[in-house]
């Protein structure tokens, strides 16, 4: 079974930032950062595309309110809200979760983009999109 719904069913302990009835949120047991937060709904489902609406609306609201309290209580200098969906965007646990990433310092972790304005037709993608 999935290590996220063992965690939630109490077999493996955790460390419990905020509990309801639908959400769970979990100091990661990495901890990129100091106060590195997961975010995830108790039911099951693999990731972003298949997390319904209404779920996926209860754990962002939790984010956002879990976010406010880490910069207030950690007083990081910027936040990032992760979602790694699907393997080669990094996820590593197919349980749904948001990833809350106090930061202290610009150079703490990299999260780069790579400029490919100069050879991109905007509305060719734009046409593919929608
Ligand atoms: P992702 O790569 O987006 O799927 O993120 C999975 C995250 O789960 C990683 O940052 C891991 O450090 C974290 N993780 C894995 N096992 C545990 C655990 N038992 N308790 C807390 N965090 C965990
Ligand atoms: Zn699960």
């Amino acid at each position: 079974m999935c290590i996220f719904c063992k965690i939630i069913n109490g077999e493996i302990p955790s460390k419990k930032v905020y509990e309801d009835d639908d959400v769970l949120a979990i100091l990661d047991i990495s901890q990129a950062t100091e106060g590195h937060t997961l975010v995830m709904p108790k039911k099951h489902y693999a990731n972003l595309i298949e997390i319904p609406e209404g779920e996926y609306t209860k754990v962002m609201l939790k984010v956002k309110e879990i976010a406010n309290k880490i910069n207030t209580k950690l007083k990081p200098a910027g936040i990032n809200i992760l979602n790694n969906c699907g393997e080669v965007a990094g996820q590593t646990v197919m349980h749904y979760h948001v990833h809350i990433i106090p930061r202290y310092e610009s150079n703490d972790i990299n999260i780069g983009f790579t400029d490919h304005s100069s050879t991109t037709d905007l509305d060719k993608v734009l046409n593919k999109i929608k």
